[in-house]
């Protein structure tokens, strides 16, 4: 497994490798405009060039982008669905022009259409989106599992899997895994039978294959309740010994797993030891 963070960009694009390295990451996620807004201005060629050549000299190659919180890809309002996806495809392009093989979508909201025709319009968005990037080889895109809150899609994870089979032909389509996320939307891995049968039910819906992805975070808020508040590992419903399961399974020796937590740049410090010592005591 490589462990890493989700860093600010503050100080420029190359600024978050060195923070990200600073604190003992293996790899790093990032957004590369600001999350909460529609419209960015181009990367510029000196910032693509000096993010490029830093992931080059320090080996990282399994970076991550998190697009924008205000895509919905499964947006029912046609005005919200056009400006999802055409600021996914721009999300694409960024990360491209970066040489950063995955982005990492939350699989969007039905708005109280419900669930089938929030996948249908998902799995159609996202299918749109890799025909248009279409000369992004190498950049992935990463649906995620929500926590189940509202009507926010993939919670349920046999809605992932029906998005996942609804896009069996796309070869640039993953999944990111978040655990606050599986955790809160009631699929529970705190003992080693339970993560077992978590697993053995990832593979049976078709998502464990494409998994590409890891988000490592502890849940604010009890199993099955649905919120997605995330806490620092450890601190938690649930629990520092969990992530050992994750850590010592050898299908995701090449995997990043990334934390999202609470805390800032020295909890995540702290996080990175944690991991290490789980990794090499196994
Ligand atoms: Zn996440
Ligand atoms: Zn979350």
């Amino acid at each position: 497994m490589l462990f890493g963070a989700h860093v600010s960009i503050q100080g420029g694009l190359a600024e978050a490798v060195q923070r990200a390295l600073g604190i003992g990451c293996e790899t790093l996620q990032i957004f590369t405009k600001s999350q909460r807004q529609w419209a960015a201005r181009p990367l510029a060629e000196g910032d693509i060039r000096a993010f490029r050549s830093a992931c080059e000299e320090n080996g990282l190659s399994k970076t991550i982008v998190h697009a924008s919180y205000l895509i919905n890809l499964a947006a029912p309002d046609s005005s919200i669905l056009k400006k999802s996806r055409a600021a996914l495809v721009d999300e694409v392009q960024r990360a491209h022009a970066l040489g950063i093989p995955y982005v990492v979508v939350h699989s969007g909201s039905h708005r109280g259409e419900g669930a089938a025709k929030g996948i249908a319009r998902l799995c159609e968005s996202v299918s749109l989106v890799l025909e248009q990037t279409s000369d992004c080889a190498g950049t992935m895109i990463l649906l995620e599992n929500s926590a189940g809150q509202g009507s926010t899609l993939c919670g349920d994870l046999h809605e992932l899997g029906e998005a996942v089979d609804g896009l069996a032909g796309e070869k640039r389509i993953g999944v990111c895994l978040d655990t606050c996320h599986l955790f809160a939307a009631g699929y529970d891995f705190r003992t080693e039978r339970n993560y077992d049968d978590l697993q053995g039910l990832l593979v049976s819906l078709g998502i464990l294959k494409k998994v590409q992805v890891l988000h490592f975070n502890d849940s604010a808020n009890p199993l099955g309740s649905r919120v997605d508040k995330h806490e620092a590992i450890g601190s938690g419903a649930i629990g520092e010994t969990a992530f050992r399961y994750w850590i010592a399974d050898q299908q995701w020796l090449e995997t990043p797993a990334v934390v999202e937590t609470p805390g800032g740049i020295e909890n995540y410090r702290r996080e990175m030891e944690l991991f290490k010592d789980m990794r090499s005591t196994g």
